[in-house]
């Protein structure tokens, strides 16, 4: 249930339906935009009397969300997140690049990559050091070394670091990293989830293969609950019946989120399409839909990478499609 106050209601006044709304067990929500401020409820709101709420004189008007999304749903904060990492900025009309290796591999291969990515117009570094593989017999990633590798090449550049949490009970390591990434083979991992809603570390949550939009939001929710409101979603494809392509890109996923949540909304390119020649158009369509950023993976030697080398961009691959990318965004924004 959101509450709508009327424009020019004071602290106080606020403050003393808040008091009212915890007596009767709610947990609230206050979203004080430019003109209005909504309280948005999250519990069993039967137990509020909704015309008697409307009738009070501080109250414009009352609206039930039917969604069982409540904390990521834009009814409850209609203007859109926008998450600072670091002094960069993704979502509300800030686009971010993320590019890296799929797997930090070495030294060399780590900051080689993060050099070139960032002169070609990346603002963040991914790496994976905690690898899902689907077989037990490929690299499984570099693990708390990969995570110290990232560190080292976040000091030489400059640049902020994700990196994807396989485990809860590997938080520690994590420490120092700047955005950690769930992955999608995780998404609906809810001890996971409800770790890290107890963190204030910027989430990136990716869509699962085979989950809904509705479920993808459920899984932001379960990460709000706990109180960590820093979420980045991201569309990395899904499971669909066609066979050419490694993951079908939900384009429609991008408006759709941005309709049902206030949550920035990343597109994985790479992932997605599966093949270093669908990046580009890939990354421009998810521009020109309204994506607030893009996760590319590049690699310094694709043919010889130990994890996704087919769909990984050269450097210069990647700054052919950051130069391009930037071209949509300056006609698309408004
Ligand atoms: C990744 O980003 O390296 C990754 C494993 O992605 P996904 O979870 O989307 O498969
Ligand atoms: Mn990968």
């Amino acid at each position: 249930m959101v509450t709508v106050l009327k424009h020019g209601v004071t602290d106080e006044q606020i403050e003393n339906l808040c008091k009212w709304f915890k007596t009767r067990g709610l947990d609230v929500h206050i979203s004080k935009g430019h003109y209005q401020t909504i309280i948005g409820l999250i519990g069993d709101t039967k137990k509020i009397d909704t015309e008697l709420l409307e009738s009070l004189e501080i109250v414009e008007t009352v609206k039930i969300i039917s969604e069982p999304f409540k904390n990521a749903n834009r009814k409850f904060h209609p203007d859109d997140t926008v998450i600072d990492v670091d002094g960069v900025k993704i979502g509300g009309g800030n686009f971010a690049l993320i590019a890296g290796p799929c797997s930090v591999e070495s030294e060399e291969q780590i900051i080689e990559v993060a050099e070139k990515v960032k002169a070609a117009g990346a603002h963040i570094l991914r790496g994976g050091a905690f690898k899902p593989r689907t077989s037990p017999y490929d690299f499984q990633g570099l693990k708390e070394e990969g995570i110290k590798l990232l560190i080292k090449a976040k000091k030489v550049t400059g640049l902020p670091i994700i990196t994807e949490i396989m485990n809860a009970n590997h938080l520690d390591l994590f420490a120092d990293v700047d955005i950690i990434q769930v992955g999608a083979r995780n998404m609906q991992n809810f001890d996971l989830l409800k770790e890290l809603g107890k963190t204030n570390k910027p989430i990136l949550l990716k869509r699962g293969h085979a989950n809904d939009l509705k479920e993808f939001l459920m899984s932001a929710e379960y990460i709000m609950a706990g109180g960590n409101e820093r979420i980045i979603l991201c569309e990395r494809g899904i499971r669909t019946f066609e066979k050419y392509t490694r993951n079908t890109l939900d384009i429609s996923a991008v408006p759709m989120l941005h309709e049902l949540s206030h949550l920035p909304v990343v597109v994985d390119p790479s992932h997605s399409g599966g093949m270093a020649r669908l990046v580009k158009p890939l990354s421009l369509s998810a521009a020109a839909a309204g994506a607030d950023g893009l996760m590319i993976e590049v690699h310094n030697d694709p043919s010889h990478a130990l994890c996704d080398g087919a769909q990984s961009l050269t450097p210069e691959q990647f700054k052919e499609v950051a130069d391009k990318v930037k071209k949509i965004i300056e006609v698309t924004s408004k």
